[in-house]
């Protein structure tokens, strides 16, 4: 509890709410995980039956190409596992939302199958969550072992996420969460099908804690993020959480028709003074290609912005389930 981080936690923690027994879902999203995953939902059980015997984990294959299927199937024998196959890969937020729409715990884990978010924490989260916050999160507190032009990408991206936006997302928190039902019945309310969840926790609000924590390195296999899906995730963000993009345009059009106003008002006077001997043509072309280049960009954010539109009105799900092994022992109470 002490090291929760003072920027983002209340400084006096909200007054106790009795939130025992606990009822605990374990989200785990799972794309090209064969190696990893039996061991990882393995150490995690280990790791939740600590802190209460009623549990489920719900491990959603997001359209893996490996042997993930297979390891799943053999997790269902003997652990309280619900295993979900989406239909194709549809993303890692995708993936999240099944697992959240899915759950029934009175609250629910993120956590990656790479062993990248470390188990450890888990007793200091239910503690917070115990004690009557929402949500808690981990911060990735070092990012040096990232390359630097990943961590210059990064906080640029955030930079320009929060400028001007009501609700900040709170930089360097990922998707390892503990998060309250309350908080999982908020984002399952949200309606919008294109979801980046890092917007989407800090949108809803609640009471929050951050907890700051070293990634590990992956155990096993590849990150699926490269540059360019991590390009996409960022665009993604920026198109769903700020208008500023849109903006801007704005902005430069009116400084640049003001510049063009002042430079008319001076050729008219030279002209009427000095005459005009025809100079300038190099000039004139160079303004018009900067000036049509500028549009075509100003049209391109316009066009991200309306094929996000585009998207969102075709009212899409934002996953779909091909399979469901419910071997959950929080099935049977969740009935009504
Ligand atoms: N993941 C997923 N769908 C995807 C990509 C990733 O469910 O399309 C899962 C992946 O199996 C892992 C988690 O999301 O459990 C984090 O992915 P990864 O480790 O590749 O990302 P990184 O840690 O590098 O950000
Ligand atoms: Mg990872």
């Amino acid at each position: 509890m002490n090291d929760a981080h003072a920027d983002y936690a209340p400084a006096a923690p909200p007054a106790a709410l009795p939130r025992a027994p606990l009822k605990l879902s374990c989200i785990v999203p799972a794309h090209n995980e064969e190696a990893n995953l039996e061991p990882f939902v393995r150490a995690l059980a280990e790791a939740v039956r600590a802190l209460t015997p009623e549990f489920e984990i719900v491990i959603v294959n997001d359209g893996s190409r490996d042997g993930t299927h297979e390891a799943a199937l053999r997790l269902l024998q003997g652990l309280p596992v619900r295993y979900l196959a989406l239909s194709r890969n549809f993303g890692k937020e995708a993936a999240l939302s099944a697992g959240i729409d899915h759950a029934r715990g009175n609250a629910v884990l993120l956590i990656d199958a790479d062993f990248q978010h470390p188990l450890a924490m888990l007793p200091q989260m239910h503690e917070l969550w115990a004690m009557g916050y929402d949500m808690v999160y981990g911060v990735i507190a070092d990012r040096t072992a990232e390359g630097s032009a990943k961590r210059l990408g990064t906080s640029l991206f955030y930079r320009l996420l929060n400028s001007g936006n009501k609700v900040k997302v709170p930089p360097h928190a990922g998707d390892f969460r503990w998060m309250d039902r309350r908080v999982a019945e908020a984002l399952k309310s949200l309606p919008e099908h294109h979801r980046f969840m890092k917007g989407l926790y800090a949108w809803v609000g609640f009471k929050t804690a951050a907890l700051p924590f070293v990634p590990q390195d992956r155990a096993a296999g590849a990150s699926s993020f490269n540059l360019r899906r991590l390009g996409s995730l960022a665009l993604l963000g920026l198109t769903s959480f700020t208008t500023l993009p849109l903006r801007v345009w704005s902005v430069v059009g009116s400084v640049v028709a003001l510049v063009a106003l002042g430079y008319g008002a001076w050729i008219t006077v030279e002209t009427l003074m000095f005459g005009n001997d025809l100079a300038g043509w190099p000039t004139l072309a160079a303004g018009i290609m900067l000036f049509s280049g500028v549009q075509l960009m100003s049209i391109g954010v316009l066009g991200e912005y309306i094929g996000r539109i585009y998207d969102e009105v075709k009212h899409r799900p934002s996953y779909l389930v091909a399979r469901d092994e419910d071997h959950s022992p929080l099935r049977e109470r969740s009935r009504p």
